[in-house]
């Protein structure tokens, strides 16, 4: 630390275990291993500082944890004991918006909703919309390649990003990519970084692909009698092509947390409930979820409902968007991010159901179904250590039952801690050897978030 202070006087650095406690957790807080106190936490302002501090950390042999806003749900920016945090919250600012290459260039602790909103003012749009859009920042995002709520149409992180700033293990500082739609020059070293969860690199700058501003949402409710005749419908819909921008699911359990919460009048009798949006321009909105109404219909559908208008669409997104927290007032909810082949959705949903009844654990599924991507959430006391232990069996099961169908252990969420274990048993030893390789190339000290992914 006192080297830090010696060439980073301006620096903001935490060092009051007050402080440094707030770095401790991401929003994996039912994770007990491989998290700790980092021995401080700084807040960078500029590349130079970042570099710096990846220089000093190499030199002294000190492990860092890059960390975004800390909304990460696999444990991937959580602290390490004696480690250096380095939080990208105060990189925030919107360096360019580019209207003829249409793209945007921003540092990497610019909230989500904030660059949306920057770049809606210039007539644009930058799809990537995880639910926690309000509070999670875009080198989070890129961390993780996360994924939220349109990627059935507009896909994940990954796909909006035409190049990045990286500062390497050692402090050297590259650029990949650029503004060029097309470049084939060397390796995809963008999209390598993208979902390497700080094991690679710190992401201090990146330029975004945009889009005009599609029109207001159309909304689509379908509420079914089982989970089963909601995965059937979404497996028409994939088959018959539709392309809606949200094809959410929430079954029971969500569907009444959601509604106690928000008094929206669901249909608390169902099984599970369609969300089906689309954002095409005029006529087709209509036709798209016309398409969708009689998928839903045809599958067993026993409520159809349509939006009024798009102020009501926003809302019904917003509940939807609030599922994990309506879960959490019933108590600790560990979250899992499983995903299969589109056309295995009713698979995985029955698999998922069967599993958790018959190990009697409360659970409650919700997610992008469009994407094949469920988020099965288990419900239980913290304090309850037999009932933790149980969650993790139950996680296995599931686990072993999406891989089956030729799916993942995580979509969206990301390996982090929380799914090491997983890695080799779904990419297979050899694979996740040469991601060691790529790791060992790139930061041969290892002190770049270890014990993260690989
Ligand atoms: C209510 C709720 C809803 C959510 N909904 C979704 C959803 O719909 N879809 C989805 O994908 N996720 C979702 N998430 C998870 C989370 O919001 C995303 O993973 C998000 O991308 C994390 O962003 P963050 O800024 O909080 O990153 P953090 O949690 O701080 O970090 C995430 C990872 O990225 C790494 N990282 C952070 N910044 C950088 C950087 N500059 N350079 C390199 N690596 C970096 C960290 O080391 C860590 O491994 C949700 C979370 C919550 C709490």
């Amino acid at each position: 630390m006192a080297a830090i202070r010696r060439e980073l006087p301006d620096l903001k650095l935490l060092t009051d275990e007050l402080d440094r406690e707030a770095y401790r957790l991401d929003e994996a807080a039912y994770l007990d291993a491989g998290i700790g106190l980092p021995a401080a936490v700084a807040l960078p302002t500029s590349t130079a500082e970042v570099a710096t501090l990846l220089r000093l950390a190499s030199a002294h042999g000190i492990a860092v944890v890059p960390r975004g806003a800390g909304t990460g749900l696999s444990g991937g920016a959580a602290g390490i004991d004696g480690a250096l945090t380095i939080a990208l919250t105060r990189m925030d600012r919107i360096l360019e918006i580019d209207q003829a290459n249409l793209c945007v260039v921003a540092q990497p602790g610019v909230i989500n909703a904030a660059l949306k909103a920057a770049v809606a003012a210039a007539g644009l749009f930058y799809p990537p919309d995880p639910a926690s859009y309000e509070t999670c920042s875009i080198g989070g995002n890129l961390g993780t390649n996360a994924g939220g709520l349109c990627c059935v149409k507009y896909g994940q992180t990954r796909d909006w990003v035409l190049g990045l700033e990286v500062v390497l293990a050692d402090g050297r500082v590259i650029r990949t990519g650029g503004r060029n739609v097309k470049d084939t020059a060397g390796y995809a070293l963008t999209q390598l970084f993208v979902g390497s969860q700080g094991t690679l690199g710190i992401i201090t700058e990146a330029t975004l692909r945009l889009r005009p501003q599609p029109g207001p949402r159309s909304t689509l409710l379908a509420f079914f009698p089982s989970v089963e005749a909601a995965g059937d419908a979404v497996a028409a819909m994939t088959r018959s092509g539709l392309e809606p921008v949200t094809l959410e699911l929430m079954d029971h359990a969500t569907i009444l947390a959601v509604d106690d919460w928000h008094h929206l009048g669901l249909d608390r009798d169902a099984a599970a409930m369609l969300m089906v949006e689309s954002d095409a321009p005029g006529a087709q909105a209509t036709a798209e979820l016309d398409a969708a109404e009689q998928a839903c219909t045809e599958a067993g559908a026993s409520s159809l409902v349509r939006a009024a208008d798009a102020a009501e669409a926003d809302w019904l997104r917003e509940a939807r968007r609030q599922a994990l927290r309506a879960l959490e007032r019933l108590g600790t909810v560990r979250m899992e991010d499983v995903g299969v082949p589109r056309a295995a959705v009713p698979q995985l949903l029955r698999a998922i159901e069967r599993i958790a009844a018959a190990n009697g654990v409360r659970s409650a599924t919700f997610g992008h179904v469009g994407d094949g991507n469920l988020h099965p959430n288990f419900i239980f006391d913290r304090d309850d250590h037999a009932a933790a232990a149980l969650t993790e069996r139950v996680r296995d099961e599931i686990f072993r039952e999406a891989l089956a169908l030729g799916g993942t252990v995580t979509a969206e969420h990301g390996i982090g801690i929380a799914r090491r274990a997983w890695l080799p048993i779904q990419r297979g030893e050899d694979g996740v050897a040469v991601m060691r390789s790529i790791k060992a190339a790139l930061d041969p000290l290892g002190i770049l978030n270890p014990g993260r992914v690989v």
